[in-house]
């Protein structure tokens, strides 16, 4: 007969790896990560990654920025 066991398994230390910081399961909503923050910056990073290709396209202007309105 020994029911305290379990106590202290509801709280998980988990730490984020956008920054790092150390923090209860619980206390996010956006696991992983620590808060949407740090979640939105790793999913930052991740689509710099594979906007690093090269792109073809770079030299070429679209050609209605030079156009004006003329009629009124
Ligand atoms: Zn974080």
């Amino acid at each position: 007969m020994n029911g305290a066991t379990r106590k202290a398994q509801s709280m998980r230390q988990l730490q984020c790896p956008t920054c790092g910081r150390q923090f209860e399961e619980p206390a996010s909503s956006s696991l992983p990560f620590c808060s949407e923050r740090c979640r939105l910056v790793d999913l930052g990073r991740w689509l710099d990654e594979q906007n690093r290709l090269p792109c073809d396209w770079e030299d070429e202007e679209p050609p209605e920025l030079t156009k004006e309105p003329e009629d009124e």
